[in-house]
């Protein structure tokens, strides 16, 4: 987890050098004195932010990462960036030290009239290695438009990712590393079971074992077999009750295997077999029965009742059935036929699901903004709804508005698994990235976010604004005028004449 905070952070100092116009960017470099347009070669903490100390920490790995692709020469800087492909920055190589007053010449500044390099001006503090590499590369331009570009070394696409960051950070140098972040980051899992396999890939959790080891507890042991020493192979691999599960979905020779291979292989392994059972493909019943290993295990630990080998096995089933069908469904949405009406249309969730519909509306003066929406059930029933006033807010904060009480009607009534629809991309795609804005609706988006990592699993999807009409029309309803939420029940939907 500690090298997932460190590429989060990365991406933060990644936003600071390439994102100039973001206003958080611009007030981090006037408050510790950095002029814009310019990568400092070195970040000092000084009196500082905690969010500021971390980018300092990271600073130069971050620059490790960070290439300059050439233009016109203007930025980069010669002696100071990266700009000789895997080489590090020249000053770090010089066989002589550049003067001081040197040091942040841009990279036009040693080409000559004819277009070519200044090797007089150089050549003498680069050895010989540097500078035939330096040969390769065509001079900049001073005269062309063409800005000197960032780009990020460690992915193929040059861009940024906070998961390129990771593998750049961590170095996982066997295959079975890689393959396991991309097969549990592809398992048709909800999000919840997702993590708990990450977690147990890099056995991280907090089985009997690992808190023996932390002095957290005096005895080791499996609770449930009392088997010594409780590690997360003995709960999913070697545990009595493990086999005995096992038995009941793995043929002869499958199980044949189950101890053989090192647990993360097995993960793996598991994860990327291709065939089905009941109906679910095998990554997902494979995801889902570790998970609950894992859940019913936890909860003996605290003290709950155990769970009977055929209760566990149909748990087991049920759910993965659940996921499957729900995969199926967002599956369909994906590779819909292209028949328009069937696209724009409004569809029902998947069996057990709810559907909330949500949409915000700016009203004419004096009535400021509002937003409403509507929860419907896999029959396509209407089951809940509300409106507010927001008071004056854009567009999108109506948006986020809605979408906030919405979840948090649906989860006041009790539904688990969400679809949460809504007609405006740009509000979809900020929920379902993993930035907060720095503006005036940072407030509003944290609040979501909080709400969104409670145990539930809520899918955020964008639909046309001709399938979001129920809570368009909600949203711009002009009798509410309370500034309080109302909810809507089943009685109003006919007094509201939908
Ligand atoms: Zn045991």
């Amino acid at each position: 987890m500690y090298d997932m905070n460190r590429s989060f952070i990365m991406k933060l100092g990644w936003e600071l050098i390439t994102n100039p116009k973001a206003l958080w960017v611009k007030l981090m470099r006037a408050k510790y004195g950095i002029p814009d347009d310019t990568i400092p070669y070195e970040l000092t903490p000084g009196k500082c932010s905690h969010a500021w100390w971390n980018i300092c920490k990271i600073w130069s790995r971050l620059l490790e990462g960070l290439n300059w692709a050439i233009g016109n020469g203007h930025t980069i800087r010669f002696w100071l960036d990266r700009w000789v492909g895997g080489v590090k920055p020249l000053i770090e190589l010089t066989t002589i030290p550049i003067l001081e007053s040197r040091r942040g010449d841009t990279l036009c500044t040693y080409v000559n009239e004819f277009g070519g390099w200044c090797w007089a001006d150089f050549e003498a503090y680069l050895p010989a290695e540097v500078l035939l590499r330096i040969a390769a590369i065509p001079p900049p331009i001073p005269q062309s438009s063409d800005e000197d570009s960032v780009y990020w070394s460690h992915s193929e696409s040059g861009k940024f990712s906070t998961y390129s960051a990771y593998t750049s950070l961590t170095h996982m140098p066997w295959s079975v590393g890689n393959a396991g972040w991309k097969m549990i980051w592809k398992c048709a899992v909800p999000e919840r079971v997702r993590t708990f396999l990450w977690l147990a890939f890099n056995d991280a959790l907090l089985t009997n074992e690992v808190r023996h080891r932390r002095h957290m507890i005096d005895f080791d042991g499996c609770d449930q077999c009392g088997g010594d020493s409780e590690s997360l192979n003995h709960i999913l691999r070697e545990c009595p009750r493990s086999v005995l599960l096992w038995g009941h979905f793995l043929s002869i020779e499958q199980l044949g295997s189950l101890p053989t291979l090192p647990l993360q292989e097995w993960l793996v392994k598991n994860l990327m077999c291709g065939t089905k059972i009941i109906g679910v493909e095998w990554s997902i019943f494979f995801a889902t029965t570790c998970w609950l290993l894992w859940n019913t295990r936890n909860r003996i630990v605290i003290g709950e009742e155990t769970v009977s080998h055929m209760e566990l096995c149909h748990m087991i089933t049920a759910k993965a059935k659940s996921f499957q069908q729900a995969n199926d469904f967002f599956t369909s949405l994906k590779h819909d036929s292209p028949s328009k009406e069937h696209l724009i249309g409004w569809h029902c969730p998947p069996e057990h699901w709810v559907k909330v519909n949500t949409d915000g509306a700016l009203k004419e003066e004096p009535f400021g903004a509002s937003a409403g929406g509507i929860i419907r059930n896999a029959y396509g029933d209407w089951i809940g709804g509300f409106v507010v006033n927001i008071g004056k807010t854009s567009v999108f904060g109506a948006e986020l508005w809605g979408a906030l009480q919405g979840l948090q009607l649906a989860w006041d009534m009790g539904f688990r698994q969400i679809v949460l629809e809504l007609d405006n991309k740009s509000v979809v795609e900020l929920l379902n990235g993993e930035k907060i804005p720095l503006n005036q609706h940072r407030h509003i988006v944290s609040l979501i976010r909080q709400l969104l990592q409670r145990r539930w699993f809520i899918r955020i999807v964008h639909i046309h604004r001709e399938g979001n009409r129920a809570a368009d029309w909600l949203a711009s309803m002009q009798r509410i005028t309370r500034w309080e939420v109302t909810s809507l029940n089943i009685a109003h939907r006919h007094y509201l004449g939908y």
